[in-house]
């Protein structure tokens, strides 16, 4: 349980980060509330040359709406998610999946950049984001491009995300009027990790009928994944 020597780099910007990651390759690994990394180097799954400790980055841990739009930076931890008033009122299905992740400890350092990043296929906000068609920014030496959750999870641990790239900012739809989300989980009893766990966005027409549907399943496969049949047979 004791990681391989690593070399240890403290980031203070966004900036600073990039210009590391392209200095030390693909030797180097970002370190965000560090709750997925340092067991994999504990364990001696991952074992980087150098850690860029990006925890400090204080331009990537706000939140802030924009109209219908509710702008997540990376660095929010779970517990900021789970308690944020912007959250609740503008999404409040992601609060309280944020409230079933883990245990204090963890959601207290664990990012919701990094969850995304890591791709577990357990974690919870991968089905959110993807139930919620959200866009993940991902920003690399040449600027920040935008990424649909639809094309960002390409399979185990492995996202669109390029190499010198980073997550800057996740973005969810504000749930408007007749609008609806859910999630919920079946955790397992020790690291209360999704055994399965269903998210699901529904949007009601006037007369009551199912307008749009999406349903994300996590827990279930290599990878979060939607339930597209289901979508169908519930849309209308
Ligand atoms: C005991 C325990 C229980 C847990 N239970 C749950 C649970 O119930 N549900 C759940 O969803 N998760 C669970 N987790 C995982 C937890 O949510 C992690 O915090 C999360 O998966 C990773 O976030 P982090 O900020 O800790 O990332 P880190 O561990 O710092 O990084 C994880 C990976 O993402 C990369 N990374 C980090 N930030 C960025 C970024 N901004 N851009 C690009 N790459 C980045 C890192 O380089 C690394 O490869 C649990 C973890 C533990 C230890």
């Amino acid at each position: 349980m004791i990681p391989n020597n690593f070399e240890y780099i403290r980031a203070n910007s966004v900036q600073e980060a990039l210009q590391l990651l392209s200095q030390k390759g693909d030797g180097a690994r970002l370190l965000a509330g560090g709750h997925s990394l340092i067991p994999a180097m504990k364990l001696r799954l991952n074992a980087p040359e150098t850690v860029i400790d990006i925890s400090g980055i204080q331009e990537l841990a706000s939140i802030r709406r924009d109209g219908d739009r509710l702008h997540i930076g990376a660095l929010v931890t779970h517990r900021t998610v789970e308690t944020s008033d912007e959250v609740k009122s503008s999404c409040p299905v992601l609060s309280e999946a944020a409230a079933l992740i883990g245990d204090p400890l963890v959601r207290n350092r664990g990012t919701i950049g990094g969850s995304l990043a890591h791709c577990d296929p357990a974690a919870d906000y991968p089905a959110l984001t993807l139930c919620l068609g959200a866009e993940i920014e991902a920003t690399g030496p040449s600027g920040s491009r935008t990424i649909a959750a639809d094309d960002f999870f390409v399979g185990m641990f492995e996202t669109a995300l390029q190499s010198g790239e980073m997550i800057t900012r996740v973005t969810f739809p504000v749930l408007g009027k007749g609008t609806g989300a859910a999630y919920e989980k079946f955790s397992h009893p020790a690291s209360r990790f999704a055994v399965v766990g269903v998210a699901a966005m529904v949007t009601l027409d006037g007369g009551g009928n199912c307008n749009s549907v999406r349903v994300a399943i996590t827990g279930a496969g290599p990878s979060v994944f939607r339930a597209t049949k289901v979508e169908q047979a519930l849309t209308g």
